[in-house]
């Protein structure tokens, strides 16, 4: 197994050839916020497996990115998006957003609190979703 800087290089350099893939699944839009005509970043959900794989990721703009990736810079009204998010065709979109719900569950965020109530997981999806953050 690759580690340090190598492994890092590894994983990067895997994870940009799935954008093709992504492009096409997202039609080139974030898929959590829906925004469009934005750059693009590849995020793998946690846990990591050993290698990278597409339906392990999503596709999402800067700011969906930058609060996931640092809770403490959430905004909560901004994840309303989250909304339709719930209901995306990708059990990656799925699983993330029920994780930022929790996450806004915990911010006292009672609106969240009922989207999640709604929400539905497939068992492993569920499972999934605990299993990091
Ligand atoms: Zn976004």
């Amino acid at each position: 197994m690759s580690t340090g800087f190598q492994g890092k290089f590894h994983r990067q350099n895997m994870l940009s050839r799935f954008a093709k893939d992504l492009v096409r699944r997202s039609r080139s839009k974030c898929e959590l916020c829906d925004k469009g005509s934005v750059k693009l970043e590849v995020y793998e959900l946690l846990p990591l497996g050993e290698d990278p794989y597409v339906d392990g990721c999503v596709f999402i703009c800067e700011s969906c990115y930058k609060q996931i990736t640092h809770p403490k810079k959430m905004v909560p009204s901004y994840w309303r998006c989250l909304n339709n998010a719930l209901w995306s065709e990708v059990p990656a979109v799925q699983v993330l957003s029920v994780r930022m719900l929790r996450r806004l569950v915990t911010a006292d965020q009672h609106w969240a609190e009922e989207l999640l109530e709604h929400a539905y997981l497939e068992p492993d999806l569920e499972e999934w979703s605990l299993l990091a953050d």
